[in-house]
């Protein structure tokens, strides 16, 4: 091989390192601060974008930029005053833009010893480079993510030894770092369980998915001992050749949202003033019932109550007065239905009872009985005792029906004609006849 360390021409030295079948240069040592870049060969000119005709000659300071190319003559420098042979990674930007490269220098000699030349060969290793950065970038939001979320998060590997867990997960379940810290799954399901409302259901639906990789969870619902209401999520890991790595859970403390959500359900749901169902909830339930009474030809009535001259009340005693009577008259008639039966207030001071497996007749005595009650009930305010009556509408489920709205008001005319016939009453009375 020929000596590179005689003075040659660039274009000869070019020759020579084309023969490497790696990114070569050569550069020759001006002073212990000045390096020139006396060749490059075609294998550096394709992954750097730079062009041996352009650069052949420049120094290092007008190749790069200021803070690059102190970078680089210091390791130039290092190899000149070691005399050996040096290996070191750099970043470099060229044309083609940022690279990485592992770079060898050798040191080549004049007669009186002194380093003269150096051959550099470089393998670019950008891609490398860049996978180490976004793997170090990917464990760092990773570990950002397990300290700052607010779900409590477990990694277990296939056989449920414990792999990865936050901070927020030991707080959810008060859990010892020790118990995590063994590793062992089933000791950490041990050490919870029974802070849970159903222990065994939790134990063998967390075994259920250990077992079974694939199944995934999403807002599944845990009511804890002490109140608390977390909402847990959980799948299977994968590596990238869909092997099987484990199973990793979420929990997160919806407690609060729960009871907001609760609460909002509840109102709307709701009649402010007396705290019976409204009337949106009062049609769903017909509707169901309705549809179930004409699946399994089963017996279905309606009652429709409007309290008796109540605009009288008000003006006599006042809003907030006939506000009290309505609560009242909501009390009494809730002593005299079942449970089965929806009660709500459709509006004003008007009601509606829903009545499922009750005929026309058993209906009609039912709504007697309320009749009857309210007006024996007698209602103490501060302007002195009164009384109410009530006018009810009762009607029964027919072939004729279209629909629950037609059910209704067909309870809603008899209400009506019961208002006519003087109020304080039931229609249809005992003559089912009667009915509208
Ligand atoms: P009728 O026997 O024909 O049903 O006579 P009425 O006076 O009960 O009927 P009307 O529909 O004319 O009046 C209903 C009254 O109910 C008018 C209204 O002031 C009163 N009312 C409706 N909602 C409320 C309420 O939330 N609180 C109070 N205090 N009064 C209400
Ligand atoms: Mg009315
Ligand atoms: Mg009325």
């Amino acid at each position: 091989m020929k000596d590179i360390s005689v003075n040659r021409e660039p274009t000869e030295l070019r020759q020579m390192l084309d023969y490497l079948g790696i990114a070569a240069f050569v550069i020759d040592v001006v002073s212990a601060d000045e390096f020139r870049l006396a060749a490059i060969n075609s294998r550096h000119e394709q992954l750097t974008g730079m062009k041996h005709s352009e650069v052949a000659g420049h120094s290092i300071d007008e190749l790069f930029s200021p803070d690059m190319a102190a970078g680089v003559i210091e390791e130039y420098r290092r190899c000149v005053e070691t005399k050996a042979v040096i290996d070191y990674q750099e970043k470099l930007d060229f044309p083609i833009g940022r690279t990485f490269w592992q770079t060898v220098l050798v040191p080549f000699f004049d007669e009186s010893g002194n380093v003269t030349r150096l051959l550099g060969t470089a393998n670019e290793i950008s891609a490398q480079m860049h996978m180490e950065l976004e793997a170090h970038y990917q464990a760092t939001v990773m570990s950002a993510y397990l300290d700052e979320s607010p779900d409590g998060i477990l990694v277990v590997d296939a056989n449920n030894k414990i792999k990865t867990w936050n901070r927020r997960f030991l707080e959810l379940w008060s859990i010892s770092e020790a118990v995590m810290n063994a590793g062992d799954g089933n000791a950490a399901l041990e050490a919870v369980v029974e802070q849970v409302q159903a222990p065994s259901t939790f134990v063998e639906r967390v075994k259920e998915l250990n077992a079974l990789p694939e199944e995934e969870e999403r807002e599944v619902r845990i009511d804890m001992k002490d109140g608390r209401i977390l909402q847990r999520y959980s799948r299977g890991l994968y590596g990238s050749a869909g092997d099987y790595w484990g199973r990793i859970w979420f929990y997160r403390d919806v407690t609060k949202l729960q009871h907001m959500t609760d609460k909002l359900l509840h109102m709307s749901q709701t009649d402010s003033l007396t705290g019976i169902a409204n009337r949106r909830v009062l049609f769903e339930a017909l509707k169901k019932e309705y549809s179930r009474a004409q699946r399994y030809d089963r017996p279905l009535s309606v009652l429709m109550l409007d309290l008796d001259h109540f605009k009288r009340v008000n003006d006599r005693y006042g809003h907030p007065t006939g506000d009290a009577v309505l609560r009242e008259f909501v009390q009494v008639v809730k002593s005299e239905i079942r449970d089965s039966d929806y009660f709500a207030r459709m509006g004003g001071e008007e009601f509606a009872i829903v009545l499922p497996e009750c005929r026309l007749e058993a209906a009609r005595q039912k709504a007697e009985r309320l009749c009857r009650a309210v007006a024996a009930h007698t209602i103490d305010t501060l302007a002195g005792p009164l009384s109410i009556t009530v006018s009810i509408g009762a009607a029964t489920i027919s072939d004729k029906d279209v629909n629950p709205d037609h059910l209704l008001s067909r309870a809603d005319q008899c209400l009506y004609a019961a208002k006519s016939a003087g109020r304080n009453r039931v229609f249809p009375r005992g003559d089912v006849e009667n009915c509208v």
